[in-house]
Order: C-alpha cells, then structure tokens, then sequence
C-alpha cells in the first residue's frame, strides 16, 4: 500500500484562525540576567536537550511548508548561540522562497559583531530589548554592565541598513519615570518603540507586582505630554500602536495584563528544546523534538502541527497577584517572549 503523502495544508488552528507566524528561540542562554526574566543563578539546558542547528533548520523548513511566512530566532538571547549565523543564513535563503520576514529579538549586545553579517543573510528588521539609557539602572536591571555595548551595538544595525524596533519593559518605580525620554531617542535615532507589561512567567527573586506598571497609567501620561493618535497597524500580535506627532514616531503598547488579544493570533512559540508552545499563557504543547528524532522525522513533525492546531486555546489566562506563583512555570527565556 502507498503511505499516506505528507501533509502540505496551511496550518489552520479550531477557531479558524491561520499560523503564519514561528517564534522559535534557539537557546535558553543568555549573556544578561534581567531580573523579571530569570534569576541570577539561573539553571540552563544541558546542551544535548537543545535542538542542534540542522534540527532547527529542519523544523523551521517544516513549518515553511505549512505556510510559516514569518520566522522570529529569540531566545535566551539568540546571537550567544555558537554558529547561529549559519542557521541565519539558511533561513535568509528561504527569504522569498516561502519566508516572507526572518528576523530576530535580541538584546543587543552581540550586534556590533553580526549587524553586517545579519543584513547580508537578509534580515530586514529586528527587535531590541533596552529598558534604560542610565548605566546605572541597565547594571541594576540585567545585573551585568554591557549599555554601551547594545547602543554600538544598535547604531551598527541600523548603519548596515536594518530597521531597529526597540522593545522596553515598563517598570514601576525602575524606568517609569524615564519612558517619555526613551521615546523620544528611539524616534529621534529612526526607531519604533513598543512598551510590554512584566508577565509572570517563571520564577525570579522579586515578586514582579512591586514593579508590574499597567500601560494605561503610561499612555494616559503620554498624552499630557504628546498629541497620540491611534495607528491601524497591526501584526497580528499584541501590540496596538500611537503615532506621536511632536516625535514623528510610533509608540506600541503591549497590554497581556490590561487587555485581551488572543482574536487575531497568528503565531506559535518553539522552545530551544523542540517544544511547541500552542499560547505564550498557555501550558498546550507538542514535542516537535520527540518528531524530529523519530524514524520518520518529516511525518511526525507535519502531524505534531496539525495536533498543535487543535490543541491551541482560544485565549490566554495570564494575572498578576501579589504572592502567587507564576502564570506558567517556565521563564521567558524558554519560549522567548
Ligand atoms: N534576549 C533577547 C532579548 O532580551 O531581547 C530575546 C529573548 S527575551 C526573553 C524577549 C523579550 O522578553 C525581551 O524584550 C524581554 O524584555 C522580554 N521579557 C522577558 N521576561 C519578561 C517578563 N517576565 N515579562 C515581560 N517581558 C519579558
Ligand atoms: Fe536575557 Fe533577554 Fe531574558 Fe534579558 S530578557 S535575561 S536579555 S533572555
């Protein structure tokens, strides 16, 4: 009997909503320790539980032949990945073959070394993380003293030609006060800027309620400040944006606590260990890692997609109380925000 072909459909979850859109992080690693992130003595992956670069590959393919257009490398930070420029650069290949955007978040310390490198593989656009410009508060924040290096690291992004969207934290009492200041370098040096709500997500040292920072509290702020008007973009995401018109930039809010926006969701998260996460809030998974080391990868990682499809929820679950124990036990680092 002729086996049964390998399923090519787009990936289609049961509330009709299309994936089209892979966040896979490619390491747990990270060379900061923000402290709503993961604490300082943080226990990482040994390594053969982390998928190898030809398995990344492999599975990033097998989601482009189920209508992936979009692929988002995170991590852990995802440029402490030894040789993850090869893996970039294959998947730049697929850049107008299928892919539509690869791209990458990171915290940018790495960037001096690879802006070059990331824009001839045909990464367009990324996300840097910078909470502070204060040295200082960068040390307090990610325990580690590297300022200097994601701001060069910046600028050579944005010099080799790629569009730097900037993404910070808002932190009660940390960078609140700073946030209007922010913007206007973002928007000043051509970037974006979007502000997230600390989720609790893993354990940390600190209890986040003492800095969770509703974005209502900002934008009402924003706007004594500024003239906001509510922009129609949108990337299927959870961001909703303002275009600020004394700065001539775009603010976007990303609201998991304040607001729900699980209608319009496009996208799944891979950890570095294989696992499919169907929500960010969610604990649905598949291990794809299981798939691509049976005896028929290409089958059984096609069907983990499907099985994803019909598991993924229809919404997040995600609050913050004081003295309760994380939304889902897991740190960002795995999924990679
Ligand atoms: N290391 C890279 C970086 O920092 O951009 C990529 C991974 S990091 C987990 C991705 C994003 O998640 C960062 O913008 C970071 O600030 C954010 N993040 C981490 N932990 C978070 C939390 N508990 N709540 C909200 N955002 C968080
Ligand atoms: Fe590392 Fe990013 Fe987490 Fe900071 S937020 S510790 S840079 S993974």
């Amino acid at each position: 009997m002729e086996p049964m072909s390998i399923s090519k459909a787009p990936l289609v979850d049961a509330f009709n909503r299309q994936i089209t859109y892979l966040r896979l992080s490619v390491t747990d690693r990270c060379d900061l320790r923000c402290s709503y992130c993961m604490p300082e003595k943080m226990q990482f992956l040994p390594r053969k539980e982390v998928l190898s670069l030809e398995e990344l590959h492999k599975l990033s393919i097998g989601f482009i032949e189920r209508g992936i257009t979009k692929i988002r490398l995170t991590g852990g930070e995802p440029l402490v990945r030894r040789d993850v420029i090869d893996l970039i650069r294959a998947l730049g290949r697929k850049v107008g073959d299928g892919l539509e955007e690869l791209t990458l978040t990171t915290n940018g310390t790495q960037l001096a070394r690879f802006a070059d490198d990331l824009a001839a593989a045909g990464v367009k656009r990324i996300n840097v993380s910078l909470d502070t410009m204060d040295g200082e508060l960068f040390q307090q924040l990610s325990r580690r003293d590297r300022l200097v290096q994601v701001l060069q690291g910046i600028a050579a992004a944005r010099e080799a030609g790629i569009k730097v969207k900037i993404n910070t934290v808002a932190l009660k009492g940390l960078n609140e006060e700073e946030i209007p200041y922010l913007i206007e370098w973002a928007h000043a040096h051509g970037h974006d800027l979007t502000l997230i709500e600390v989720m609790p997500l893993g354990e940390v040292e600190e209890d986040r309620v003492d800095h969770y920072l509703p974005l209502t509290a900002i934008r009402d702020r924003l706007e004594e400040l500024w003239t906001l008007t509510p922009s129609d973009k949108r990337t299927g995401g959870p961001a909703r944006y303002v275009d600020i018109e004394e700065t001539g930039g775009r603010v976007g809010f990303i609201t998991p606590l304040t607001n729900n926006f699980c209608d319009g969701c496009n996208r799944v998260r891979v950890t570095a260990t294989g696992q499919l996460y169907a929500c960010l809030g969610g604990s649905e998974q598949v291990d794809l890692r299981a798939a691509l080391r049976s005896d028929d990868p290409d089958r059984q990682l096609s069907e983990g997609l499907d099985l994803a499809m019909r598991i993924k929820p229809e919404r997040h679950h995600f609050r913050i109380d004081r003295g309760a124990a994380p939304a889902q036990p897991r740190h960002m680092s795995l999924t990679g925000g």
